[in-house]
């Protein structure tokens, strides 16, 4: 149950904080804002324990770190994952803040984690868990205070049970305490498949920018959870490319003729894998980072692309929909290269802004068709990206640090204007 030590070069806090510093110097900031925003205002570090269904209790390790909320609530996701830390949340909590910042969404950041195998667990085990974890820091969250939500190993049903202990603990219904809900319990539609979508449009004005045209181009996806399953499908309809290979946490992979994702899914489904599809090449995930294809979407865990593998890497266009792909080393390697990345808290910023519709829907008690939500998402992600874009022409860097340049000059507005700093 111990955290796990993590290199310091491969430490995502580290790296989310010298990301920072970097915007920070180059905006100038005051060292109170500086100092304050290297940093979670508040951090939240539990157990929970579980009764077993052999009757034994277990008790798990589990954060809930609000980064920041000088714009809004703080808002982000919670992961089950045996390799959850403490840093690993704060990274991702941080992430949040600029991810929200970028899309001009009225939110701050914040993000929790519980260190655990759900692959491991039945279904009751993971109710208990759930449940555990909202009992423990319902103090701390509401739809004006902090709302969580999916992310890595957690899904609607998850959500669906943690809503409803909260509302059991409250005696009252708040829908908006926690999005990715299911849509009969106050959930957006288009929330499931938002954060692969909204990941889309930007490939889409990436693509226009660049001048490239994408169909029939082959594009390969590094994990097959929400985010790259989904952008398996609508890499296919939405922009007519062709899926050559995809991976998960037990291999990958590969047909240069391409994957159907009815059939991929409907495998995954069955054997718990992608591998083994038939009539395809077995490929390791190290491997289809370097297929020669027009788009790469690393879309499952933190630093698989690194300075080893960078000068390798053949995508003209990556769009990370996972959080963290890319250490700030491989980030130098590929601006030089002339490989245009589009930084994960922009590419994949389609799941939080969903979830921002899904606030706003039970508010209002009313809900919008999925055409709707598209729509406006299209509208937010096309406008973000090109103020990103615009970004690293003008000030002349690559687009990772043009989105910190962006978000990070918002929320140090915001505090401003608080009279925070
Ligand atoms: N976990 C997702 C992310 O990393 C979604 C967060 C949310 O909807 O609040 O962006």
């Amino acid at each position: 149950m111990s955290d796990k030590v993590l290199s310091k070069e491969l430490n995502p806090f580290l790296i989310a904080q010298r990301q920072f510093d970097e915007a920070a110097e180059l905006l100038n900031l005051d060292p109170a804002t500086r100092e304050f925003l290297r940093w979670p205002m508040r951090e939240i570090v539990f157990q929970i324990p579980v009764r077993m269904d052999d009757g034994s209790v277990r008790v798990f390790k589990a954060f809930r770190v609000q980064y920041n909320t000088a714009r809004g609530p703080a808002k982000g996701g919670i992961r089950f994952h045996p390799e959850e830390t403490l840093d690993t949340v704060r990274a991702l909590a941080a992430w949040m803040t600029w991810k929200t910042a970028v899309m001009d969404l009225p939110l701050g950041g914040g993000k929790g984690g519980v260190i655990c195998n759900p692959k491991e667990m039945s279904p009751g085990e993971l109710e208990r868990l759930s449940r555990g974890y909202i009992r423990q820091i319902a103090r701390f969250i509401g739809a004006n205070i902090d709302v969580p939500a999916p992310d890595v190993y957690t899904n609607p049903q998850i959500m669906a049970w943690m809503m409803d202990e909260y509302d059991t603990i409250t005696t009252e219904w708040e829908p908006g305490v926690i999005t990715g809900k299911p849509v009969e319990l106050g959930g957006s539609r288009g929330r499931i498949d938002a954060t692969a979508r909204g990941g889309i449009y930007t490939v889409r004005e990436a693509a226009k920018v660049l001048g490239l045209d994408l169909k029939g181009q082959p594009a390969a996806i590094q994990g097959y959870g929400n985010a790259g399953s989904f952008a398996h499908k609508l890499a296919v309809e939405i922009l007519g490319m062709k899926v050559v290979a995809v991976s998960d946490s037990k291999g990958g992979i590969y047909d240069p003729d391409g994957l159907d994702y009815e059939q991929v899914l409907e495998h995954k489904r069955r054997t718990g894998s992608v591998v083994g599809f038939p009539d395809t090449t077995s490929i390791t995930n190290e491997e289809l980072l370097e297929l020669p294809v027009l788009v790469l979407f690393p879309s499952a865990l933190e630093n698989v692309i690194t300075a080893e593998n960078a000068p390798r890497i053949k995508a003209k266009i990556i769009a990370e929909l996972a959080n963290g792909p890319t250490t700030p080393e491989a980030d130098h390697i590929l601006h030089e290269r002339g490989i245009y990345v589009i930084p994960d808290f922009l590419c994949n910023a389609g799941g939080v802004t969903v979830s921002y519709f899904e606030q706003v829907q039970d508010a209002m008690n009313y809900y919008w068709s999925a055409e709707e939500v598209y729509e406006k998402l299209d509208q937010k992600m096309t406008k973000a990206f090109h103020d990103v874009h615009e970004m690293a022409t003008e000030r002349k860097v690559h687009n990772r640090l043009a989105a910190y340049l962006v978000a990070v000059s918002r929320v140090a507005k915001a505090m401003k204007l608080r009279g925070w700093v």
